[in-house]
């Protein structure tokens, strides 16, 4: 049998399936990963993403912060593939309870899911620090700069997990317990070397592990079905 037939089979028979996704699940749809190097981004960037993308630098240098953050952040051109539209799909029909996912495009949700856990945020939410009043995509989009409160002048801060924040224990927890009752995980577009992707995968009990990912994960070998293909590509061939 086929990887694809074998996926199939797997979905066709699973009543409890959870997706945990990662970049290359967004990557497909066009949004640039801002940890990849390139010529013009070492001209252009003082420091390192992981650095600027941090609690420290968001305090010290918020200019600094938001030319990069409104550069490579804020991706308002890329649209759903056939992976999130798959799964919002298999949402719909009862079968898939929840999406894990470390993107914070709102991808999942423009194609129609309802159950997304974002463990690192989304750019799509946004509050004042002083008031934490509410901002959504088009305001931060639009504000050039350090975006200001319009109500009382306070810097806005995006709801994204940066480097040295932890993670919110609400959704982790739910995170957790949705894969911990799954009976099926696809694990999809993730090397599983961010945190904490690894660990989260050690609470599924369940009967089937599918990992489908470009390159190799380390996650592989617990697998029942391993597909070295791009998620979009493999998403699109299933029923
Ligand atoms: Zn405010």
């Amino acid at each position: 049998m086929g990887e694809i037939a074998k996926l199939q089979q797997i979905i066709d028979e699973s009543n409890n399936l959870v997706f945990f996704g990662g970049a290359g699940v967004s990557t497909e749809s066009g949004i640039p990963d801002f940890r990849s190097v390139d010529g013009l981004y070492h001209q252009e960037w003082d420091f390192p993403p992981e650095t600027i993308l941090s609690h420290t630098f968001f305090q010290r240098k918020p200019a600094e912060f938001y030319r990069f953050y409104q550069a490579k952040m804020l991706c308002d051109t890329a649209k759903p593939n056939a992976a999130h539209k798959k799964l919002a799909k298999l949402e719909a029909q009862g079968k898939l309870k929840a999406i894990v996912t470390q993107n914070i495009d709102n991808l999942h949700q423009m194609a129609g899911s309802k159950k997304v856990l974002e463990l690192h945020g989304s750019v799509y939410r946004n509050h004042c620090v002083k008031c934490h009043s509410f901002y959504d995509f088009a305001y931060m989009k639009e504000n050039k700069g350090i975006p200001r409160c319009s109500k009382c002048g306070g810097i806005i801060k995006p709801d994204v997990v940066l480097y040295e924040e932890a993670l919110d224990q609400d959704i982790l927890k739910e995170a957790i317990h949705a894969i911990a009752h799954a009976d099926t995980l696809i694990i999809g577009g993730t090397s599983l070397s961010v945190y904490p992707a690894a660990s989260l995968v050690d609470y599924f009990s369940g009967k089937h592990l599918v990992v489908i990912n470009r390159d190799k994960t380390p996650q592989d070998g617990m697998a029942e079905l391993v597909i070295n293909q791009p998620i979009g590509e493999v998403f699109e061939q299933i029923k």
